[in-house]
C-alpha cells in the first residue's frame, strides 16, 4: 500500500505460507494485506519484506520455520513502506538489503510520524544493513537469488528479487494486482513507466511477478500497469504544460485510476516538471 498510513491500526496477523513456486512461499500480513515472500535454497533462505513492525517481524520469522528448517540467509526489503519495511527490527543478526535510499526514508518525519501513529517507538525502526545502488546477488547453495533496482516509480527505491529457476520476480510496490497502485508523495510518477518497461524486459510469456499487495500476475497485467502508469506521466505533464494549477490537477485530470490513487503523486509529478513553463505562449524578447 502506500503513503505512509495515518488511519488507526487494524489487528496484525499473518496468513499461512502458500507456495507459489518450487520452494517459494507467499504468505499475506495484515492489517495492509501485504505479500512477503520466502525463497528457499539448499543452503539459506531469503525473506522478502519485513511486515509492519518488529512484533509482526518476529512472528514472521518464527513461521518460517513451519516450512523449512534451512537457516535466515538474508532479508530483501523491497521499498521503505511501513507495512514492507518496519519488521526490519525483528532481524538484527541476519543481513538485510534494501535500496542505499532505503535508510534515509526510514529516519524522515514522515517515517517517524508514522511509525508513532503505529505505536512503534522511534528505536523500533531498524535501518538495513546494507544499501544497494544497482544489484546484488544472493547464493542460497543450489539457487541464486537476484536483486534489482531497475529504477523508480512507486518510490525512489523500488527493488525487484528475482527468482530465475522458479521464473518467478517479486515486484514490492511497483505492481498490485488487489487494486491499483499508489501514487504517493515519495512516489516518482514520470519514471514509473520506464522501470516497468524494464520489469517486462525480464519477463517471458511464463514469468510469474509477485506484487506487494494481490495475487502473482503474468506479462499481460505488467503491459496494462505499465501503459496505465505512462498515462498518469503524460496526464501529469499536460496539464503543466497547459498552465493547470497544481491545487486544481487531480480535478482536472483525466486518469486511469481512481482519484485517491493518484492524489498523492501529484505534488511530486508537478515538482519533476517545475520550469518547463506552459506551452503555446510564445516567450517575448524585450525591446532592444
Ligand atoms: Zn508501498
Amino acid at each position: 500500500m502506500d503513503q505512509w498510513r495515518t488511519s488507526a491500526r487494524a489487528p496484525e496477523s499473518l496468513s499461512p505460507w502458500r507456495a507459489v513456486a518450487d520452494r517459494v512461499w507467499v504468505c499475506t500480513a495484515e492489517p495492509a494485506t501485504v505479500n512477503l515472500g520466502l525463497v528457499v535454497g539448499s543452503t539459506g533462505a531469503l525473506l522478502v519484506d519485513t511486515g509492519s513492525s518488529p512484533e509482526q517481524g518476529r512472528q514472521l520469522r518464527a513461521s518460517i520455520a513451519s516450512v523449512t528448517d534451512v537457516a535466515l540467509q538474508a532479508v530483501v526489503v523491497t521499498h521503505a513502506h511501513d507495512d514492507h519495511a518496519f519488521g526490519l527490527g525483528a532481524f538484527p543478526d541476519v543481513p538485510t538489503l534494501a535500496h542505499e535510499s532505503v535508510a534515509g526514508r526510514l529516519e524522515c518525519a514522515d517515517a517517524r510520524a508514522s511509525a508513532a501513529e503505529l505505536g512503534l517507538i522511534p528505536g523500533d525502526l531498524r535501518a538495513p544493513s546494507r544499501g544497494l545502488a544497482v544489484a546484488a546477488s544472493v547464493d542460497l547453495g543450489d539457487r541464486r537469488v537476484e536483486i534489482a533496482h531497475l529504477g523508480a516509480g512507486h518510490t525512489e527505491g523500488d527493488l525487484l528479487v528475482i527468482v530465475p529457476d522458479a521464473d518467478l520476480i517479486f515486484v514490492g510496490d511497483l505492481l498490485e494486482s488487489a487494486g491499483p497502485p499508489w501514487f504517493g508523495p515519495d512516489s516518482v510518477p514520470h519514471e514509473w513507466a520506464a522501470t516497468l518497461d524494464g520489469v517486462i524486459g525480464l519477463m517471458t510469456a511464463g514469468t510469474r511477478a509477485v506484487p506487494g499487495h494481490g495475487e502473482p500476475v503474468d506479462r499481460e497485467f505488467v503491459f496494462d500497469a505499465r501503459g496505465r502508469v505512462a498515462a498518469v506521466s503524460g496526464e501529469l505533464t499536460r496539464l503543466v504544460d497547459t498552465g493547470v494549477a497544481e491545487t486544481d490537477a487531480l480535478a482536472a485530470g483525466e486518469w486511469p485510476y481512481p482519484e485517491e490513487h493518484i492524489a498523492g503523486g501529484i505534488a511530486p509529478g508537478y515538482a519533476a516538471l517545475a520550469g518547463r513553463g506552459v506551452k503555446g505562449i510564445r516567450p517575448t524578447l524585450p525591446l532592444a
